[in-house]
């Protein structure tokens, strides 16, 4: 991709009232644009981020069965008869009206929507177990939307449900998810940890929920340093305790950031829809189920949060928007061409390039842009470089460029694709 083709270009000024590093930062990169407060589009380099971040989730949810499909986010009043949650649930709601008085929400989740459809195809033990997700925007009339992708009123959810003839069947699956989740955040470059939590409005029982220890969060978590153990404070304020269950008493709290969530229900959504199957013995029984919920736009969100410094954001490979970023310094017509050289071979060896041909634009701006954008690998042409038939290479990781004859760049490229390999 040529820069000069960009659909956007970077800005010098943070967006006014924006206090989260994310919310600046894919702002002034030109990832995000923020329509209204928790209303974001996604601009050519931040989708391909996004799209990425979904390609992670959707490998390791089909990894663990899950089947793929898509639900209406216009939903109408009667989806929430069963539960009550027309109303229980009201304050974070969008619900409108249709020119005929008919009543609507938009989805802000799904376990009526999917309740209802599982009940047409699940009927005999055979039936069952069953795993269905989707990728898709929920609504939500949240109060304060002020940490950039982190809180949206619009936002994107994948949400995972669940469906078993019994506990001990939903029990053995669970942890399954449970993996699937650590290694998506893991392949993300997050690392997280496994908080018990209260259930909210979707169980009576405690939820599990990842979160990313961050400044920018606004959970509180209490956890054990010597341990794995970890409770939300909201939770923990209900079952204080001096030591982990491990005897560990060090036990230390800090902000961080909830990047997914998953819920064991039970038969609390079968029961209000009689979603019932019949046992071998023609016996009949109620479904139980689970639901499980990543944001990958608060992911994306998390990602810069974490890696980031003074200058911009630092892409983990596995969701930069591109592989390489390549910048010609000067209009030279010899650099251009070896330039345009290395973009085609580097394509041909299935790299993404972004291609900075850009031609009224200063040195420090070439840099100061690349080190923005944050694309982990950073490949300067420039005259003096063509002289010595090199090119300077740079990790945004790194503080100090090598220089990398061009004879050898396909090497030295190949070697550090088994690097990022070795981490992804
Ligand atoms: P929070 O407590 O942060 O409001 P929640 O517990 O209400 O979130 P869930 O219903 O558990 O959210 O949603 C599943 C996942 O969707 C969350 O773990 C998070 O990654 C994402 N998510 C939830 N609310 C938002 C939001 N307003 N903006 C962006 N992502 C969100
Ligand atoms: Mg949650």
């Amino acid at each position: 991709m040529r820069q000069s083709q960009l659909f956007t270009h970077t800005v010098h000024e943070p967006p006014k009232g924006a206090t989260s590093a994310n919310q600046k930062l894919l702002t002034m990169a030109g990832f995000i644009d923020q329509i209204a407060a928790g209303i974001y589009a996604y601009l050519p380099l931040g989708l391909r981020v996004l799209e990425k971040i979904h390609a992670i989730i959707r490998e390791e949810m089909n990894a663990v069965g899950g089947q793929e499909l898509h639900m209406p986010a216009l939903l109408p009043k009667s989806s929430w008869t069963p539960t009550g949650r027309w109303d229980s649930a009201a304050d974070v709601m969008y619900k409108l009206k249709d020119t005929s008085d008919n009543e609507y929400c938009l989805g802000w989740t799904h376990e009526e929507v999917i309740t209802a459809i599982a009940k047409r195809f699940i009927h005999s033990y055979r039936d069952l177990p069953k795993a269905v997700y989707q990728i898709q925007d929920k609504f939500r009339n949240e109060a304060r939307p002020k940490s950039g992708l982190i809180r949206g009123r619009e936002f994107g959810m994948k949400d995972l449900y669940s469906f078993h003839a019994d506990q001990a069947d939903l029990d053995a699956y669970y942890p399954k998810v449970l993996d699937a989740y650590r290694k998506i955040f893991t392949r993300c470059g997050l690392e997280t940890k496994l908080v018990e939590a209260p259930g909210g409005s979707f169980t009576k029982t405690f939820t599990d929920e990842f979160q990313v220890l961050s400044d920018a969060g606004e959970d509180t978590i209490v956890y054990c340093p010597s341990c794995e153990w970890a409770r939300n404070k909201e939770l923990f304020k209900e079952y204080p305790m001096k030591e982990c269950p491990n005897g560990h008493d060090n036990l230390q709290e800090a902000k961080s950031i909830e990047v997914g969530n998953t819920f064991k229900l039970g038969t609390r959504f079968s029961e209000a829809f009689k979603l019932t199957y019949h046992d071998e013995a023609g016996k009949s029984q109620p479904v139980v189920m689970a639901s499980y919920g990543i944001g990958p736009g608060r992911v994306m969100g998390t990602i810069v949060e974490v890696h980031h410094d003074d200058k911009g954001m630092i892409w983990p490979a596995s969701v930069a928007p591109f592989d390489m970023h390549l910048v010609r310094l000067g209009d030279d017509k010899d650099v251009c061409k070896e330039a345009d050289r290395l973009e085609s071979t580097m394509e041909e060896d299935g790299w993404s390039v972004l291609h900075d041909d850009r031609n009224d634009v200063t040195v420090g701006e070439k840099l100061n842009d690349a080190d923005l954008i944050g694309i982990p690998l950073r490949i300067v042409v420039s005259e003096r470089m063509h002289r010595q038939k090199s090119a300077e290479v740079k990790m945004r990781t790194e503080k100090q460029p090598v220089i990398v004859p061009v004879k050898e760049m396909g090497e030295y490229l190949a070697e550090y694709r088994k690097k990022i390999g070795e981490n992804s």
